[in-house]
C-alpha cells in the first residue's frame, strides 16, 4: 500500500496513545514523493544561551513513492515518532540513532511485537521503484579504461560540461577512450548527472542493452 495523509494521521494518533503515553503534540504531517527515504522527522535546530542545542518546528514526512506492506509503513511512522519524542523531551540525545533511540526502539519492538530498525536502506526492488522513469535528455560518456573496463558517466547536456569531463578524465592517465552519446533512455536517470570525474560500472550485459 501507499501512505496517504489521513492514514498517517490516524496511525500517529493511535501509536501516540499506545506507545508514547499520548505525550506527542500532533505535528504537521506531509506526504512526499521522496525517493531517498521512507520517512523523515524534520526539525529546526538552534543554540540556546548556554550553548545547548534546542529543536523545534517538527514535521513528519512520509514518502508515498514506495509500495510497502502496511507493517513497514507503520514501523516507519513509529520510527519517526521516536525521533520526534527525543527532539521534544531529550534533545541531548538528538540527532541520529543515539543509544536512547535504540533503547526506545528495542522497547517498542518488544512490547508491541514490531520490527522497527535504524536502517533506511532500500532493497534493490525499492531502488527500482524509486527511479524516475520519465524520459529525459542525457549525454552519456562511454569510458574505456586502460585496465580494460568500460564504464559510463551521465553528464548534463551542456557543451562546457562535456568538454570539462573529457579533459579531466583524459588528464587522469587511466582512460584510453571516451565517446559521448545523446539518449533519452530512462535507464540513465538512476545515475547522478554532473561533470564530476567519476565513472560508474553497471553490469556489462545490462549496459550493452542500453548503449
Ligand atoms: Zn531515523
Amino acid at each position: 500500500m501507499k501512505a496517504d495523509i489521513a492514514y498517517v494521521q490516524e496511525r500517529f494518533r493511535e501509536f501516540n496513545v499506545r506507545m508514547f503515553d499520548g505525550k506527542l503534540p500532533e505535528p504537521p504531517i506531509a506526504i512526499t514523493n521522496a525517493k531517498t527515504y521512507f520517512g523523515v522527522c524534520a526539525f529546526r535546530k538552534h543554540r540556546k544561551w548556554n550553548g545547548k542545542l534546542e529543536y523545534s518546528d517538527f514535521r513528519i514526512r512520509i514518502s508515498r513513492r514506495f509500495d510497502l506492506p502496511q507493517e513497514e509503513i507503520d514501523d516507519t511512522i513509529i520510527h519517526e515518532m521516536i525521533h520526534y519524542w527525543i527532539g521534544l523531551f531529550s534533545p541531548v540525545d538528538m540527532p541520529g540513532h543515539s543509544p536512547l533511540f535504540r533503547k526506545m526502539m528495542a522497547d517498542i519492538n518488544e512490547r508491541f511485537g514490531r520490527h522497527i530498525s535504524v536502517s533506511h536502506r532500500l532493497t534493490p526492488d525499492q531502488q527500482e521503484q524509486a527511479v524516475d522513469n520519465r524520459p529525459k535528455k542525457h549525454v552519456v560518456a562511454r569510458v574505456v579504461l586502460k585496465d580494460g573496463r568500460t564504464g559510463i558517466k551521465v553528464i548534463p547536456c551542456m557543451e562546457r560540461h562535456i568538454r570539462r569531463y573529457r579533459r579531466g578524465m583524459m588528464a587522469s592517465g587511466k582512460v584510453s577512450s571516451i565517446e559521448f552519446f545523446q539518449t533519452t533512455d530512462p535507464f540513465f536517470n538512476r545515475f547522478p548527472s554532473s561533470s564530476a570525474f567519476t565513472v560508474y560500472f553497471p553490469d556489462p550485459d545490462v549496459l550493452a542493452q542500453h548503449l
